[in-house]
């Protein structure tokens, strides 16, 4: 029996007119057939039921009882990246809301016990054990400290700084960003920023958790969150990975008030390149530059990033055929790299060949999830392009 709270919600799902905008890149922007297309789990499975509008089916059928919550449909609502394609696209025109819709239907199947897919499970038991999903020793995320000498002050023992420095589980534990964090210290040495950690006392953001299903244990590891940062006597919190910044500033609200300022770090770089406390060399590359859903879509910072690659003499930018607000997923959003692995690089392969068809050498962003997966992609596939990371392409680049 569907709760009132799950029908307040799932009735959203009827504003969907079943139009098929979302599945596609809107026709005015498209520049090609090979990449006009939109939604991963769509595209990928070729079945109207992975779209939004199959998910916004499903939920309405759910909440009127027609069927019960197969396995099936567990899987094809675990198959969404969460990108927020369909929903961005939706607002334009007739305002349906289908992220809250596909949020219930991930926490609906955690509270029935069939969702979510068995690898997902095994990561939220590793998150309430470790703090982290990977399961990695918390002490780990800050090995990088081992060959920093600068000015980073340890919040957690006391230590007083007017910036928090939030390094993100996906960035020191994934073995294609653990050296990013190195890259942001440096800049923000060089910039003069007043700074600090949190050592073992930084928790995850608890993004998986709400991605997955799991709104209890979210809540409760956000408002652990909230306490502490709201003791810190900090003015910011510095964030590099996209979905940490979306979850501390969309949804942290929601449980308890937030009395700082969260700024992503490529918010942060921008205003330092205005302030001219980072400048640049010379650096010849061709570039091009990957929207991180988390960034983009959710918290509506495309042009920033841009500007910032655009600063440093020499490079050449250039975009993908789907760019900004049609940016492609990489892939392993919403927790899909977690549950299904094959599919989450499948969709990054995608991307990746966007990148090469765009002529760069390079391609850029700002994710942990979408570097990582981007490099596991190039490695099936033998992609002749380099992924990296905007910190450390800064870092590179300062004069
Ligand atoms: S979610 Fe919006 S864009 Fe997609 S089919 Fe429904 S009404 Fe159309
Ligand atoms: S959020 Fe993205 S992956 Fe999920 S249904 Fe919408 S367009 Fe498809």
């Amino acid at each position: 029996m569907p709760t009132a709270e799950e029908n307040k919600i799932f009735e959203k799902a009827q504003d969907c007119v079943r139009c098929g905008t979302c599945h596609v890149i809107y026709t005015t922007r498209i520049k090609s057939m090979r990449f006009g297309k939109q939604c991963p789990p769509g595209t990928c499975n070729l079945i109207e039921s992975f779209y939004a509008d199959g998910l916004m089916y499903l939920a309405v059928g759910l909440m009127r009882e027609q069927f019960p919550y197969s396995p099936r449909a567990v899987d094809t609502v675990y198959s969404c990246t969460q990108c927020r394609y369909c929903q961005t696209i939706c607002e334009e025109y007739v305002e349906a809301q289908t992220m809250p819709v596909i949020e219930e239907l991930r926490n609906k199947a955690v509270r029935e016990g069939v969702g979510p897919l068995p690898e997902q499970k095994k990561a939220i038991e590793r998150f309430k054990r470790t703090g982290n999903v990977y399961g990695t020793s918390p002490d780990k995320k800050f090995s990088w400290l081992k060959n920093y000498s600068g000015k980073a002050k340890d919040l957690s023992t006391g230590g007083k700084a007017s910036a928090l420095y939030f390094i993100g589980s996906h960035y020191a534990f994934s073995p294609f960003t653990e050296n990013i964090p190195a890259s942001v210290a440096a800049l923000l040495d060089k910039a003069g920023i007043d700074w600090g950690i949190l050592g073992d006392a930084e928790n995850c953001s608890g993004y998986h958790a709400l991605a997955l299903g799991y709104a209890d244990l979210f809540k409760a590891s956000a408002q652990k969150n909230i306490d502490t940062f709201n003791q810190l006597g900090i003015k910011q919190i510095i964030v590099s990975c996209p979905e940490d910044y979306s979850t501390f500033n969309l949804r942290y609200p929601e449980i308890a008030p937030l009395n700082v300022e969260v700024i992503h770090t490529t918010e942060l770089f921008h205003r330092l390149v205005q302030d001219k406390k980072l400048k640049f060399k010379q650096h010849k590359a061709k570039i091009t530059y990957h929207d991180p859903c988390h960034l983009g879509r959710y918290c509506g910072l495309y042009e920033i990033p841009r500007q910032i690659i655009q600063s440093i003499p020499g490079i050449e930018l250039v975009e993908m055929e789907r760019n900004r607000m049609d940016a492609w997923c990489c892939g392993a959003g919403g927790g899909v790299k977690l549950g299904k692995q094959d599919y989450a690089i499948a969709v990054g392969k995608d991307r990746v060949e966007e990148a090469v068809s765009s002529g760069a050498e390079i391609l850029v962003t700002a994710c942990p999830i979408c570097i990582e997966n981007f490099n596991e992609a190039k490695a099936q596939g033998n992609y002749p392009i380099q992924i990296q990371d905007l910190a450390d392409l800064l870092c590179q680049s300062l004069a």
